[in-house]
Protein backbone atom coordinates (compact mmCIF):
# COMPACT_ATOMS: atom_id res chain seq x y z
CA UNK A 1 0.00 0.00 0.00
CA UNK A 2 0.88 3.53 -0.71
CA UNK A 3 1.69 5.44 2.30
CA UNK A 4 -0.45 8.27 1.31
CA UNK A 5 -3.14 6.21 -0.29
CA UNK A 6 -5.79 6.86 2.22
CA UNK A 7 -7.85 3.34 1.84
CA UNK A 8 -7.70 1.67 5.14
CA UNK A 9 -5.51 -1.23 5.20
CA UNK A 10 -7.56 -4.42 5.83
CA UNK A 11 -4.62 -5.82 7.92
CA UNK A 12 -5.61 -2.66 10.37
CA UNK A 13 -7.01 -3.68 13.53
CA UNK A 14 -10.26 -2.12 15.04
CA UNK A 15 -11.39 -1.18 18.41
CA UNK A 16 -8.91 -1.09 20.86
CA UNK A 17 -5.28 -1.57 19.99
CA UNK A 18 -3.24 -0.73 23.42
CA UNK A 19 -4.40 -1.54 26.41
CA UNK A 20 -2.59 -0.21 29.90
CA UNK A 21 -3.74 -2.09 32.92
CA UNK A 22 -3.36 -1.32 36.44
CA UNK A 23 0.25 -0.45 34.99
CA UNK A 24 3.19 0.85 38.08
CA UNK A 25 6.48 2.18 37.46
CA UNK A 26 9.13 2.96 40.07
CA UNK A 27 12.23 4.24 39.82
CA UNK A 28 13.89 3.36 43.42
CA UNK A 29 11.23 4.61 46.09
CA UNK A 30 9.72 7.15 43.56
CA UNK A 31 6.33 5.79 41.73
CA UNK A 32 6.34 7.19 38.42
CA UNK A 33 3.10 5.32 37.89
CA UNK A 34 0.50 4.39 40.01
CA UNK A 35 -1.88 1.92 39.00
CA UNK A 36 -2.56 3.48 35.93
CA UNK A 37 -5.23 2.73 33.42
CA UNK A 38 -5.87 3.80 29.90
CA UNK A 39 -6.84 2.21 25.95
CA UNK A 40 -5.78 3.48 22.78
CA UNK A 41 -8.46 2.78 19.96
CA UNK A 42 -6.54 1.40 16.15
CA UNK A 43 -6.28 4.55 13.94
CA UNK A 44 -7.26 7.07 16.64
CA UNK A 45 -3.87 10.20 17.32
CA UNK A 46 -3.92 10.25 20.70
CA UNK A 47 -1.64 12.93 22.84
CA UNK A 48 -0.20 13.11 26.22
CA UNK A 49 0.45 16.42 27.46
CA UNK A 50 1.39 17.79 30.91
CA UNK A 51 4.27 19.18 33.26
CA UNK A 52 7.75 18.03 32.95
CA UNK A 53 8.26 14.77 35.01
CA UNK A 54 4.42 13.54 34.92
CA UNK A 55 5.40 10.17 33.84
CA UNK A 56 4.58 10.61 29.63
CA UNK A 57 7.74 9.18 28.31
CA UNK A 58 8.02 6.62 30.69
CA UNK A 59 4.65 5.11 28.97
CA UNK A 60 6.10 5.01 25.87
CA UNK A 61 9.19 3.58 26.89
CA UNK A 62 7.44 1.11 28.50
CA UNK A 63 5.31 0.25 25.26
CA UNK A 64 8.63 0.22 23.33
CA UNK A 65 9.93 -2.55 26.21
CA UNK A 66 12.89 -0.11 27.24
CA UNK A 67 11.29 -0.36 30.76
CA UNK A 68 9.31 -2.60 32.41
CA UNK A 69 6.41 -2.60 34.54
CA UNK A 70 6.34 -3.23 37.94
CA UNK A 71 3.13 -4.25 38.15
CA UNK A 72 0.25 -4.10 35.89
CA UNK A 73 -0.63 -5.82 31.80
CA UNK A 74 0.15 -4.28 28.86
CA UNK A 75 -1.92 -5.38 25.67
CA UNK A 76 -1.02 -4.62 22.29
CA UNK A 77 -4.14 -5.65 19.78
CA UNK A 78 -4.87 -8.32 21.52
CA UNK A 79 -1.66 -9.88 22.69
CA UNK A 80 0.09 -9.21 26.13
CA UNK A 81 3.03 -7.73 25.93
CA UNK A 82 3.93 -7.42 29.52
CA UNK A 83 3.86 -10.31 31.04
CA UNK A 84 5.12 -12.34 28.59
CA UNK A 85 7.29 -14.72 27.55
CA UNK A 86 10.38 -12.75 25.77
CA UNK A 87 9.73 -14.92 22.01
CA UNK A 88 6.19 -13.14 22.24
CA UNK A 89 7.56 -9.60 23.51
CA UNK A 90 9.30 -9.90 20.15
CA UNK A 91 6.86 -10.49 17.86
CA UNK A 92 4.35 -8.09 19.38
CA UNK A 93 7.11 -5.42 20.04
CA UNK A 94 6.97 -5.24 15.61
CA UNK A 95 3.63 -3.45 15.87
CA UNK A 96 5.15 -0.49 17.62
CA UNK A 97 7.24 1.68 15.99
CA UNK A 98 8.86 5.06 17.48
CA UNK A 99 10.61 7.98 16.86
CA UNK A 100 12.48 9.75 19.31
CA UNK A 101 13.48 13.00 20.58
CA UNK A 102 17.22 12.27 19.21
CA UNK A 103 17.18 10.67 16.10
CA UNK A 104 19.28 7.80 16.50
CA UNK A 105 20.09 7.06 13.11
CA UNK A 106 22.76 5.21 11.86
CA UNK A 107 25.82 7.22 11.51
CA UNK A 108 27.80 5.11 8.96
CA UNK A 109 24.72 4.01 6.84
CA UNK A 110 23.44 6.01 4.37
CA UNK A 111 19.62 7.44 4.27
CA UNK A 112 18.20 4.59 2.07
CA UNK A 113 20.15 2.01 4.15
CA UNK A 114 18.95 3.40 7.67
CA UNK A 115 15.25 2.56 6.53
CA UNK A 116 15.73 -0.60 4.81
CA UNK A 117 18.00 -2.12 7.46
CA UNK A 118 15.37 -3.54 9.54
CA UNK A 119 12.54 -4.21 7.29
CA UNK A 120 15.61 -6.55 5.53
CA UNK A 121 16.81 -7.77 8.65
CA UNK A 122 14.19 -8.18 11.29
CA UNK A 123 10.95 -8.85 8.54
CA UNK A 124 13.05 -10.55 6.05
CA UNK A 125 11.99 -8.24 3.21
CA UNK A 126 13.62 -8.62 0.05
CA UNK A 127 16.64 -5.65 -0.35
CA UNK A 128 14.42 -4.37 -3.63
CA UNK A 129 10.92 -4.40 -1.89
CA UNK A 130 12.64 -2.78 0.96
CA UNK A 131 14.08 -0.03 -1.27
CA UNK A 132 11.04 0.54 -3.32
CA UNK A 133 8.78 0.69 -0.08
CA UNK A 134 11.88 3.42 1.22
CA UNK A 135 11.63 5.32 -2.13
CA UNK A 136 7.85 5.70 -1.43
CA UNK A 137 8.51 6.71 2.30
CA UNK A 138 11.00 9.52 1.12
CA UNK A 139 8.64 10.99 -0.98
CA UNK A 140 6.06 11.06 2.18
CA UNK A 141 8.53 13.02 4.51
CA UNK A 142 10.27 15.05 1.10
CA UNK A 143 13.31 13.55 0.72
CA UNK A 144 14.21 11.81 -2.32
CA UNK A 145 16.81 13.69 -3.31
CA UNK A 146 18.83 13.10 0.07
CA UNK A 147 18.48 9.08 -0.31
CA UNK A 148 22.48 8.38 -0.74
CA UNK A 149 23.58 10.96 2.06
CA UNK A 150 25.11 10.41 5.12
CA UNK A 151 22.84 11.76 8.67
CA UNK A 152 25.75 14.11 9.19
CA UNK A 153 25.16 15.60 5.82
CA UNK A 154 21.36 16.30 6.72
CA UNK A 155 20.14 19.11 9.09
CA UNK A 156 18.28 18.09 12.47
CA UNK A 157 14.81 18.72 11.48
CA UNK A 158 15.83 16.30 7.89
CA UNK A 159 17.37 13.73 10.37
CA UNK A 160 14.24 13.84 12.01
CA UNK A 161 12.08 13.11 8.81
CA UNK A 162 14.22 10.19 7.75
CA UNK A 163 13.68 8.67 11.68
CA UNK A 164 10.14 8.98 11.00
CA UNK A 165 10.31 7.26 7.43
CA UNK A 166 12.39 4.44 9.06
CA UNK A 167 10.00 4.10 11.93
CA UNK A 168 7.20 3.39 9.44
CA UNK A 169 8.98 0.97 6.83
CA UNK A 170 8.74 -1.51 9.88
CA UNK A 171 4.79 -0.98 8.95
CA UNK A 172 3.74 -0.95 12.70
CA UNK A 173 0.48 -0.35 13.81
CA UNK A 174 1.32 2.73 16.37
CA UNK A 175 3.98 4.86 15.64
CA UNK A 176 5.16 6.60 19.21
CA UNK A 177 6.06 9.95 19.21
CA UNK A 178 8.52 11.51 21.68
CA UNK A 179 9.05 15.36 21.96
CA UNK A 180 10.23 14.53 18.54
CA UNK A 181 11.00 18.47 17.87
CA UNK A 182 12.19 19.17 21.34
CA UNK A 183 15.38 18.95 20.15
CA UNK A 184 15.26 20.77 16.76
CA UNK A 185 16.19 24.33 15.64
CA UNK A 186 13.12 26.28 15.87
CA UNK A 187 13.29 27.18 12.09
CA UNK A 188 12.73 23.42 11.49
CA UNK A 189 10.07 22.41 13.42
CA UNK A 190 7.63 23.15 11.25
CA UNK A 191 8.38 21.01 8.31
CA UNK A 192 8.97 18.12 10.65
CA UNK A 193 5.50 18.83 12.01
CA UNK A 194 3.70 19.39 8.55
CA UNK A 195 4.92 15.66 7.78
CA UNK A 196 3.29 14.56 10.72
CA UNK A 197 -0.06 16.22 9.81
CA UNK A 198 0.38 14.34 6.71
CA UNK A 199 0.86 11.36 7.87
CA UNK A 200 -1.97 11.71 10.44
CA UNK A 201 -4.40 12.81 7.51
CA UNK A 202 -3.31 10.65 5.31
CA UNK A 203 -2.74 6.84 6.91
CA UNK A 204 -4.59 4.59 8.97
CA UNK A 205 -1.73 4.40 11.73
CA UNK A 206 -2.76 4.60 15.03
CA UNK A 207 -0.55 7.45 17.33
CA UNK A 208 0.37 8.24 20.62
CA UNK A 209 2.49 11.16 20.82
CA UNK A 210 4.39 13.18 23.61
CA UNK A 211 4.76 16.59 23.03
CA UNK A 212 4.75 20.23 24.08
CA UNK A 213 3.63 21.77 20.67
CA UNK A 214 0.40 22.40 21.51
CA UNK A 215 -1.18 23.77 18.25
CA UNK A 216 0.08 20.34 16.61
CA UNK A 217 -2.02 18.56 19.17
CA UNK A 218 -4.63 20.61 18.47
CA UNK A 219 -4.43 20.01 14.74
CA UNK A 220 -4.15 16.14 15.41
CA UNK A 221 -5.54 14.58 18.19
CA UNK A 222 -8.94 12.68 18.40
CA UNK A 223 -7.95 12.76 22.40
CA UNK A 224 -5.78 14.67 24.69
CA UNK A 225 -4.56 12.93 27.81
CA UNK A 226 -3.74 15.39 30.78
CA UNK A 227 -1.07 13.92 33.44
CA UNK A 228 0.11 15.08 36.36
CA UNK A 229 2.39 13.31 38.91
CA UNK A 230 1.71 9.98 36.95
CA UNK A 231 -1.97 9.80 37.06
CA UNK A 232 -4.22 11.14 34.19
CA UNK A 233 -6.33 14.39 35.51
CA UNK A 234 -8.48 14.99 32.53
CA UNK A 235 -9.12 13.53 29.29
CA UNK A 236 -11.52 14.18 25.68
CA UNK A 237 -11.15 15.83 22.72
CA UNK A 238 -8.91 18.68 22.08
CA UNK A 239 -11.72 21.15 21.90
CA UNK A 240 -12.37 20.26 25.13
CA UNK A 241 -8.97 20.50 26.82
CA UNK A 242 -7.88 23.69 24.83
CA UNK A 243 -11.09 25.44 24.92
CA UNK A 244 -12.73 24.48 28.06
CA UNK A 245 -10.10 22.28 30.58
CA UNK A 246 -12.15 21.43 33.66
CA UNK A 247 -9.44 21.12 35.67
CA UNK A 248 -7.10 23.81 37.67
CA UNK A 249 -3.96 22.10 37.00
CA UNK A 250 -4.57 21.72 33.05
CA UNK A 251 -5.80 25.50 32.76
CA UNK A 252 -2.30 26.60 34.97
CA UNK A 253 -0.37 24.11 32.78
CA UNK A 254 -1.82 25.58 29.23
CA UNK A 255 -1.52 29.20 30.23
CA UNK A 256 2.16 28.45 31.08
CA UNK A 257 2.73 26.61 27.64
CA UNK A 258 0.29 28.17 25.49
P1 LIG B 1 7.74 13.32 31.32
O1 LIG B 1 7.88 12.59 30.02
O2 LIG B 1 6.31 13.58 31.69
O3 LIG B 1 8.59 14.57 31.39
P2 LIG B 1 9.17 11.07 32.40
O4 LIG B 1 8.33 9.91 32.12
O5 LIG B 1 10.36 11.32 31.55
O6 LIG B 1 8.27 12.38 32.48
O7 LIG B 1 9.72 10.99 33.89
C1 LIG B 1 8.87 10.79 35.01
C2 LIG B 1 9.72 10.74 36.27
O8 LIG B 1 10.51 9.56 36.25
C3 LIG B 1 10.68 11.90 36.42
O9 LIG B 1 10.70 12.27 37.78
C4 LIG B 1 12.00 11.30 36.02
O10 LIG B 1 13.05 11.94 36.69
C5 LIG B 1 11.87 9.86 36.48
N1 LIG B 1 12.67 8.94 35.64
C6 LIG B 1 12.49 8.70 34.31
N2 LIG B 1 13.37 7.79 33.88
C7 LIG B 1 14.14 7.46 34.94
C8 LIG B 1 15.23 6.55 35.15
N3 LIG B 1 15.70 5.80 34.14
N4 LIG B 1 15.76 6.47 36.39
C9 LIG B 1 15.27 7.21 37.41
N5 LIG B 1 14.25 8.07 37.30
C10 LIG B 1 13.69 8.20 36.09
Amino acid sequence: MHPTDSKPDPRRSTGELIRLEQVTKRFGDHTVLDHLDFSVDAGKHVTLIGPSGSGKTTILRLLMTLLKPDEGTITVDGDQLFPAPEKQVREVRKKIGMVFQQFNLFPNMTVLRNITEAPVTVLGMSKDAAEERARELLELVGLTEHMHKHPSQLSGGQQQRVAIARALAMRPQVLLLDEVTSALDPELVAGVLDVLRDIARSTDITMLCVTHEMNFARDISDQVLMFDSGRIIESGSPEKIFSEPEHDRTREFLSAVL
